[in-house]
């Protein structure tokens, strides 16, 4: 294991595992002067543990994930993984752009889904370099093919993770493409403020800096409808405890769902860094402040955790042991001429920035 520190930030390496082909998976450490620590995978550029302190003197760690780095290789749930090339769904995997249309595999039929079966969770990341002078840094690279999953252009990307001293996880990407594309990259992190090893994520409060949703068709594509929250079970305006109202079945969107599994149009002009979303857990005093430069955010209370999958500490994972806030532009942008658009023209350059702040509050019981 290799270790640079400096003023109580530091950075480890340590080999994770290896894929079939023999090439390693590297696990990277970050570190702060406050004890905070957050785990990376190169395979996903992968988010695998966050320690963050509670209000009551303990530590523990807040995103859901495997025992096994070989594991994130097999799941399905995207834990913590990064998404590319296009985060969420796109109808019937089809999509036109630069004047061509091109069709993607339909991984979640009857459309493509997170950048297809070999999409960028599943792609070892080049480390391009650690430093320690502003809290610590992890900086990664992958270079997409032309047509990698359908897509057109050589995508290169860059991301860096920085968990800073003051607690905030910050993630910055960018983006060059030989040809025009279409991009759209998330992290796909479930949060459980109040521990991930003993989960329950609904208990939590959350408040969204948002005024209108983009409900879904039966196969969870947007309808192009921009629906106000207000009066509605998606009104997070003022913090609301997220299990109350997941139950609604007066409210057809959450059928459709099994939960919230929805975007959210967030205020303000985006490409600017601004406040997005705050998760608050009142047993542990954990407080998320998501801020984000990108038009979205996706909240996905895990519906999909069937009881079938074996996490962190061979716990079995059950619907709303997570919750996913993934900065994103909308799904399905492509074949909406009037949501925001997610087009990246040949030699252009695309950037995204996302920060999660950690905190406490005063009073936990
Ligand atoms: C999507 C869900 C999906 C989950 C896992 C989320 O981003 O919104 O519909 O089931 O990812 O693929």
């Amino acid at each position: 294991m290799e270790t640079e520190s400096a003023r109580g930030a530091a950075v480890s390496r340590r080999i994770a595992g290896r894929l079939p082909s023999g090439a390693e998976i590297i696990e990277c450490r970050l570190a702060n002067a406050r004890g905070t620590e957050a785990a990376v995978l190169t395979l996903g550029a992968t988010l695998r543990s966050l320690i963050v302190s509670d209000a009551l003197g303990g530590s523990g760690d807040v995103v859901l994930g495997y025992d096994s780095a070989m594991e994130y290789l097999h799941g399905r749930e995207y834990f913590g993984a990064t998404i590319g090339r296009y985060a969420n769904r796109i109808a019937m995997g089809r999509f036109c752009v630069g004047g061509k249309w091109y069709e993607l595999e339909r991984n979640a039929p009857p459309n493509a889904e997170h950048g297809g079966e070999q999409g960028f969770d599943r792609k070892i990341w080049t480390i391009e370099g650690t430093d320690i002078a502003d809290g610590a840094t992890l900086r990664l690279s992958l270079t997409s093919p032309d047509r990698d999953q359908g897509y057109p252009g050589e995508l290169r990307v860059e991301l860096t993770y920085t968990l800073t001293n003051d607690d905030e996880l910050k993630i910055e990407y960018s983006a060059t493409s030989s040809a025009t594309t279409i991009v759209n990259l998330t992290n796909h992190s479930y949060w459980c403020l109040a521990g991930a090893a003993g989960a329950d994520a609904l208990g939590a409060s959350l408040s969204i800096e948002s005024d209108a949703y983009t409900p879904v068709d039966e196969h969870q594509i947007p309808t192009g409808e921009l629906r106000p929250v207000a009066g509605t079970v998606f009104d997070f305006r003022t913090p609301r405890v997220i299990a109350e109202r997941i139950r609604d079945g007066s409210e057809p969107q959450l059928e459709i769902a099994r939960g919230y599994d929805h975007n959210f149009a967030l205020r303000g002009a985006s490409g600017r860094l601004r406040p997005a979303a705050r998760l608050e857990d009142s047993r542990s005093g954990r407080v998320l402040e998501l801020f984000t430069t990108e038009p979205g955010v996706q909240l996905y209370t895990g519906n999909f955790l069937s009881g079938d999958i074996v996490g962190k500490g061979r716990r079995l994972y059950r619907q709303g042991d997570g919750i996913a806030l993934e900065p994103q532009h909308f799904p399905d942008s492509p074949n909406h001429p009037h949501f925001p658009s997610t087009v990246l023209e040949a030699g252009r350059a695309w950037s995204s920035t996302t920060v999660y702040r950690f905190s406490t509050t005063q009073f936990a019981g």
